[in-house]
């Protein structure tokens, strides 16, 4: 037909589609997951963008549709969210857009075969999950505020149709033809087991068409406004899996109410593990804002950066349903919302943090993240540092400021670091010969941010933070070095020797007692930036 047009596949989709095709049987179900997931979020997004074009509004009953046909052996999922353009279809369904997605491809393909399937429980593969059940998906899309409606249709072998269709409202259809051996899916009782499932709190209306008839297949409570009593553990994973993409089971979860001058609830997770698509996510905190049960946002910057791994819900009554984006910046509302979680979550983490076994986990996860507070935030710095953890020369397993400071000698005025690539080759590094010499201890921080925190923090405690790597060490005051006096006057022939035929490359050479077996160390300047801040600078100018 006129307009009708095939493309092929991004060659990344094309990897993907077949790794999902046949890799995964047993978690087939997740498929209608990810569908009415999309519906939702399609949805959402249409209500925000409604707040500032009235055109835009959505229909009375708004809502996600999902029937199953029998004879045509087809199962379709509606919403009456954004839609999609021509241009937008080829975008989000023909090319991998998201990088989370690009990177669960590779791990994927990584992965050993037996692996997969919960692999895919885990993270979910987004739209192209269709073809796990479906030989063939029609999609027909209108977008909100236009009169076009376009059908995508592929059989997942490497490329899609586009050609002009009909429709009579905004909107997304999607139809599955379902396979010979996925009957299972065209029946209206396992489709609402699967709802219940994975999708009960979604927020609109879901029914599913059974003998004719729209029933409606979630509960769509907002589990946060649910007193605790009321959730039951599995509705609680099941809401975290949701939220965070993770398969464990959250390390820590906050739900309270915030009663008097400001009204909120908030539902938030700790994340078990590090959720798969952290690395890629942008530093802002992606909290969700919900006004009266309804999603508003996820960029309100509900916490600061340095917390972003807490993921959730926070649902306040304070705010107007049609609060559009500019509101949100110039809001006392919001600020004093942020004030109140960042304060829940410090004081939360102050009291785990008294269970060293448990809060190391958390801090294999997050504690990088939680380091950057010390670095950008002036305001919780102090209380950041206190609630982080540090391999030492002195210690096994990780250790706090506190705990440094009360084994510090008395004639010990500083807290001493060394900053590297890894703790292993920080242990061994000539830089703290002379220090584990003399039972000083040592904090080795091995992690990137670490280059960048100690000189803002400065102190902890009245207790100067100093780089053993850099300038003069200090070390004479803790006991005299065993070098003998024809060892000294040695010293002092080689020096002006080793100047000369190093020339410019040093900008001095002196005698050290901070080495014990080691011959020769290299420091910094006092005052410059110290080795492995160069080091990182120098990468991030290629
Ligand atoms: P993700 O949802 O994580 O972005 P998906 O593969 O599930 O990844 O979907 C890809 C994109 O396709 C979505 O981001 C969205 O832009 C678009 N999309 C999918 N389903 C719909 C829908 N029902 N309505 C509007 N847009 C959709
Ligand atoms: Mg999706």
């Amino acid at each position: 037909a006129a307009g009708t047009e095939t493309r092929e596949f991004s060659a990344e989709v094309g990897r993907l589609l077949d790794l999902v095709v046949h890799s995964l049987y047993s978690e087939r179900e997740i498929f209608l997951r990810e569908l009415v997931a999309n519906a939702a979020d399609a949805t959402d997004r249409r209500r925000f963008e409604a707040l500032t074009d009235g055109a835009l509004s959505l229909p009375d009953g708004a809502g996600i549709r999902i029937n199953p046909e029998k004879e045509a052996r087809s199962l379709t999922i509606s919403d009456d969210g954004t839609g999609m353009t021509r241009d937008e279809l080829v975008a989000n369904l023909g090319t991998i857009a998201r990088s989370g997605t690009r990177a669960f491809g590779a791990q994927l393909s990584n992965a050993k075969p037996e692996d997969r399937p919960s692999l895919i429980g885990q993270f979910g593969v987004g739209f192209y999950a269709a073809f796990m059940v479906a030989d063939k998906v029609d999609v027909v899309s209108r977008r909100a505020g236009s009169d076009e409606a376009w059908r995508w249709t592929s059989e997942g072998k490497g490329a899609y149709t586009l050609s002009p269709a009909t429709r009579d409202k905004p909107g997304t259809d999607i139809t599955l033809h379902i396979k010979e051996d996925a009957d299972e899916f065209l029946d209206p009782w396992r489709l609402q087991s699967i709802i219940k499932k994975w999708s009960d709190h979604i927020s609109w209306p879901v029914t599913i068409m059974r003998e004719g008839k729209e029933e409606a297949a979630n509960e769509g409570t907002a589990l946060w406004l649910k007193p605790r009593s009321e959730i039951t553990e599995e509705q609680l994973n099941d809401f975290y899996r949701h939220t965070t993409h993770n398969f464990d089971t959250p390390w820590d979860t906050l739900h309270w109410r915030a009663e008097g001058t400001i009204e909120f609830s908030a539902l938030l997770f700790v994340p078990g593990s590090r959720p798969f698509e952290f690395a890629e996510q942008t530093r802002e905190s992606r909290v969700k804002l919900h006004v009266r049960r309804m999603f508003i946002t996820d960029e309100a910057e509900i916490l600061p950066p340095w917390l972003r791994f807490v993921q959730g819900v926070v649902d306040t009554e304070d705010l107007p349903l049609n609060v559009s984006r500019e509101m949100l910046q110039a809001t006392p509302v919001l600020v004093r919302i942020r004030k109140a979680v960042t304060g829940k979550v410090m004081s939360e983490l102050k009291t785990r943090a008294k269970d060293s076994e448990s809060y190391a986990s958390f801090w294999e996860n997050f504690g990088p993240v939680l380091k950057e507070g010390m670095w950008d935030d002036p305001v919780h710095r102090n209380e950041v540092a206190a609630l982080c953890r540090f391999r030492s020369s002195a210690v096994e397993g990780l250790t706090s400021f506190d705990d440094y400071i009360s084994r510090m000698k008395p004639e010990q005025e500083a807290i001493y670091y060394l900053t590297g690539d890894s703790a292993a080759s920080l242990e061994t590094s000539p830089q703290i010969e002379g220090f584990k010499a003399r039972g000083i201890e040592v904090l080795l921080l091995s992690d990137a941010v670490d280059s960048f925190w100690p000189d803002r923090l400065s102190s902890y405690e009245g207790k100067t933070l100093r780089n053993v790597a850099q300038g003069q060490s200090d070390l004479e005051k803790f006991g005299a070095s065993a070098e003998s006096d024809a060892e000294k006057a040695e010293m002092e022939a080689l020096i002006p020797a080793l100047k000369a035929s190093l020339g410019e490359a040093v900008s001095d050479v002196r005698a050290t007692n901070r080495l014990v077996d080691s011959a020769m160390v290299l420091t910094a300047p006092e005052g410059g930036p110290d080795l492995q801040l160069q080091k990182l600078m120098q990468r991030s100018n290629q």
